[in-house]
C-alpha cells in the first residue's frame, strides 16, 4: 500500500523494533490512549485511558507504595485533588469526617465548604484527647503527622488504637514527615496522603498528590472516583515525581540535618521569640517527636519573632537567599507568614484556639549551605 506523507508523518517510526531496549530510567509515556488489545494491565484493569491509567503514573504509585509499605498507590493531580476525591467518597458513603482544627488550611476549609452537600465534619482542637473524643464508630479520622504551622506531632500510636476500638479509619497526610522518617500505616493508619508537590517531587517544579493503602475495596471506590472527577496526575508530574523519589531520603535527611542546625540557631537568637521544630529538646512533643520520627525532624520550621504582625511581613523582604513563597519541601528556602497567608482564612477565634500569632514566620530549610542560611537569617533579623 502506498500511503502519503501525512500517514508517514504520523506512523512511520511503529517500523522501529522497540522491544529490546532495556531504559535505565522510566521512559514518560506521555500517550494518553493506548491501542488494544493488550496484555499491560493496572490494578487489574486493561490499559487504555490514562485519565484511568499510565504505565508512568503506575510506575510512580507503584515504588511510592513500597516505600510507605502500602499494597496500593494513587496518583493525583495535586495533593488537594487526592484529599478532594477522598471527601468526596466520605460524603457518599455517609461516613462522619473527624477533622483537626489545625490541618492544612484549604483541607479545613474544603471540609467546611462540603458540608453543605452533605459532608458529615466533626471539628476536633488539635490535641490526642479531643480528637480521640470525636471519634464516631465506622468514621474516618483525618489527621497530619506534623501539623501546619506549629509543627505539632501526634502521638499516632495512641489515636491509631483508638481508631480499631471504633473500627474508624485513619488517614494521615504526611507530607511533612515524607515516608523517610515516618511509615504512618506503623501505627495503625489505614490510609496515608501526601501532597507531592512537597519533599517527594522535591525540586518546587512538580504539583501532585497521591493515596496510600492497603485494602482492596477502598481502592476499587478510589480508583473510581479517580476516574470520574478526573483526578489523576498527568504522565508528565509522575515521572518528575518518580525522579524526586530516587533522592527523597538523601534530601530529607539533609533537609532535617540543616534545619536542626538552624532551629538551634534561632533558639539562642536575641530577635527571636519561641521555636516550634519537633527536634529541639524544648519542645512540649520531642519525646513522642523521638518516638515516631526516624532519622531527622523533618525541615521546616516556626518561629516567632520579637516584634509586631508588621515586622514579620516587612523581615520576609529583607533575606536575600530565602524566598517569601507559599510552598516547602523543596531545595529552595522559603519563608511565608502565615497568618497573612497559609491561615488567612481562619476566624479570628480559630487563630486564637490553634496559638497562631501575627510575629509568627514559618521557613521550610532548603538545601544550601546552611552557614548561608544562617547568615541571611542573621542579616534579616539584625534589622529588627
Ligand atoms: N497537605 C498538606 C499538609 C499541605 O501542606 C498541602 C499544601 O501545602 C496540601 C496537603 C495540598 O497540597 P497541594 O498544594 O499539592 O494541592
Amino acid at each position: 500500500m502506498v500511503i502519503g506523507k501525512g500517514t508517514k508523518a504520523i506512523h512511520a517510526w511503529r517500523d522501529i523494533d522497540l522491544s529490546s531496549i532495556k531504559p535505565i530510567t522510566m521512559p514518560l509515556y506521555s500517550s494518553i490512549p493506548y491501542e488494544f488489545p493488550t496484555e499491560y494491565r493496572v490494578y487489574g484493569k486493561v490499559l487504555k485511558y490514562s485519565r484511568e491509567e499510565n504505565p508512568t503514573v503506575y510506575a510512580f504509585e507503584y515504588t511510592l507504595a513500597q516505600l510507605e509499605k502500602c499494597r496500593y498507590g494513587l496518583a493525583f493531580s495535586s495533593g488537594m485533588s487526592s484529599i478532594s476525591t477522598l471527601f468526596t467518597l466520605a460524603s457518599l458513603k455517609g461516613k462522619v469526617l473527624v477533622i483537626c482544627k489545625e490541618d492544612y488550611g484549604s483541607t479545613l476549609t474544603l471540609a467546611r465548604k462540603l458540608k453543605s452537600i452533605g459532608l458529615r465534619v466533626n471539628e476536633t482542637l488539635p490535641n490526642e484527647e479531643d480528637i480521640v473524643n470525636h471519634i464516631e464508630n465506622e468514621g474516618i479520622v483525618f489527621l497530619e503527622s506534623i501539623t501546619n504551622p506549629l509543627l505539632k506531632v501526634f502521638d499516632l500510636e495512641v489515636i491509631g488504637k483508638a481508631c480499631k476500638e471504633s473500627n474508624a479509619l485513619m488517614v494521615v497526610d504526611n507530607t511533612f514527615a515524607s515516608p523517610v522518617l515516618l511509615n504512618p500505616v506503623d501505627y495503625g493508619s489505614d490510609i496515608v496522603i501526601y501532597s507531592i508537590t512537597k519533599y517527594i517531587g522535591g525540586y518546587n517544579d512538580v504539583l501532585g498528590g497521591a493515596i496510600l493503602l492497603n485494602d482492596e475495596l477502598l481502592l476499587n471506590e478510589l480508583l473510581e472516583l479517580r476516574k470520574l472527577l478526573g483526578t489523576i496526575m498527568s504522565p508528565y508530574s509522575a515521572y518528575l515525581a518518580l525522579r524526586g523519589l530516587k533522592t527523597l531520603k538523601v534530601r530529607v535527611l539533609k533537609h532535617s540535618e540543616n534545619a536542626k542546625i538552624i532551629a538551634e540557631f534561632l533558639e539562642d537568637h536575641p530577635k527571636v521569640e519561641e521555636v516550634y521544630y519537633p527536634g529541639l529538646k524544648s519542645n512540649p512533643r520531642y519525646e513522642i517527636a523521638c518516638k515516631l520520627l526516624k532519622g531527622g525532624f523533618g525541615g521546616v520550621i516556626s518561629f516567632t519573632i520579637k516584634g509586631t504582625t508588621n515586622d514579620a511581613i516587612n523581615l520576609l523582604r529583607r533575606f536575600k537567599i530565602i524566598k517569601p513563597s507559599p510552598s516547602f519541601g523543596g531545595t529552595e528556602s522559603l519563608i511565608i507568614h502565615p497568618l497573612s497567608s497559609s491561615h488567612k482564612d481562619l476566624s479570628e477565634e480559630d487563630r486564637r484556639i490553634l496559638g497562631i500569632k501575627g510575629n509568627l514566620l514559618r521557613l521550610s530549610v532548603g538545601l544550601e549551605d546552611v552557614e548561608d542560611i544562617m547568615e541571611d537569617l542573621n542579616s534579616a533579623l539584625s534589622t529588627l
